[in-house]
């Protein structure tokens, strides 16, 4: 009997899996395809070289735990305890299972906002916890109302991902102002805030929870450093929680992996300190615009980006297809592929609606909205 009836292969897998087999320009898995800055490259070529290869202590490299600190003060201001409240995991993913596990009971509620990344809710099933599914507002801002409809007594978590992948929207003042109210009112409810794109945000200012001191004792924040070096490969992110809830996190995590990729923490140690964190964002913004200035004359309409490296697009002028249908046809017949939106929802829906992420070199984009501006 499956523990996960419901779970089929991730449509990230399937869909660059297709991609492969017919040779179609990939743009449905969100990683960059540009070469990776050569400081990190060099960084790493040496340290195969040097002592750093063997275990590092459980919670991480410690310049690393003592770094990530830095960066977090230095982003918005926040004092973290490098020895007590950072743990380096094993990318993003790592980090949301990892927490989910270690603080979900059987029968607890743990609410999902749709539509949403695929990574929370096997966890939550195995905890033989319950997700609740809350539809974001059209606009893909929070419907805050049926948010505070659907806590009850057994809600434990609500997990928040911001900037929001798939739809590249971010939070607001006034959403962050009106979570807090609402988790004033719900004294043990714990938030899980998946900010991977932190720094990719464009016109707007991202709002971390690390600036949030009315949720910092019940949140547990998670980054990547795949997304914010391009390495999505290395899988390497950190997550930031409150002692007494790192406690029991790490208890999970010392028999999931006990300790992550030791060169690759070496490595991104040496290059916080090079690196300015900031230029991510003007870079995205910068393929962002090109992108949709490339597909103006397509018969695609795109949705607002406001960050991620991801972009929604409707193709309801195209076809009546469902999305799944159409991504299929968009890669055999015009070798381009891209992510259905549906799958990012629990109920089937018909939106129209794709993704495409364009964190890829010129060439490729241009490439991909030539097949696209044919359609
Ligand atoms: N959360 C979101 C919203 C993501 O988009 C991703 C990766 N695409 C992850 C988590 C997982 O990140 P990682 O690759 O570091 O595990
Ligand atoms: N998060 C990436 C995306 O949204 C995919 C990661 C994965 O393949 N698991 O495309």
């Amino acid at each position: 009997m499956s523990k996960l009836p419901n779970v089929t292969t991730s449509i990230f897998t399937v869909m660059s899996k297709m991609a492969a087999e017919h040779n179609a320009i990939n743009l449905s898995q969100g990683f960059p395809n540009f070469p990776v800055d050569e400081r990190l490259t060099k960084i790493v070529s040496r340290l195969a070289h040097e002592d750093v290869h063997q275990y590092t202590p459980m919670s991480g490299y410690p310049p690393l735990l003592t770094k990530i600190a830095t960066l977090v003060k230095s982003s918005y201001n926040r004092n973290i305890r490098p020895e007590t409240e950072i743990l380096v995991t094993a990318g993003a993913t790592q980090a949301i299972f990892t927490s989910l596990l270690a603080l979900l009971k059987p029968n607890d509620e743990a609410i999902i906002l749709d539509p949403s990344y695929d990574s929370y809710e096997a966890p939550i099933l195995l905890s033989h916890a319950k997700p609740i599914r809350v539809a974001l507002n059209d606009d893909y801002t929070p419907h805050w109302e049926n948010i505070e409809k659907a806590f009850s007594e057994k809600t434990r978590m609500i997990i928040i991902n911001n900037p929001h992948n798939p739809t590249g929207k971010i939070l607001n003042e006034s959403d962050f102002e009106k979570l807090e109210l609402l988790l004033e009112k719900y004294p043990n409810v714990l938030l899980l805030s998946d900010e991977v794109y932190e720094y990719i945000t464009f016109e707007q200012k991202h709002i971390s929870t690390h600036t949030r001191p009315k949720l910092l004792d019940r949140c547990i924040m998670v980054s990547s450093f795949g997304k914010s070096f391009h390495v999505t490969g290395w899988k390497i992110g950190y997550l930031v929680a409150p002692d007494y809830l790192m406690k029991e996190i790490k208890k999970v995590h010392q028999f999931l992996v006990f300790s992550v990729n030791s060169i690759c923490q070496v490595a991104v140690s040496e290059y916080l300190d090079l690196v300015n964190i900031n230029e991510i964002s003007s870079l995205y913004q910068e393929k962002r615009d090109y992108f949709r200035t490339l597909l103006k004359n397509s018969r695609f309409e795109l949705m607002p980006c406001e960050g991620t490296y991801f972009q929604v697009a409707s193709y309801a002028n195209i076809s009546k297809e469902n999305d799944v249908d159409f991504c299929k046809r968009l890669i055999t017949e015009y070798g381009v592929a891209a992510i259905p939106i549906s799958t990012f929802y629990a109920d089937e829906k018909d939106l129209k609606l794709i993704r495409f992420c364009f964190a890829k070199d010129n060439q490729t984009l241009e490439e991909a909205a030539k097949r696209m501006c044919e359609i």
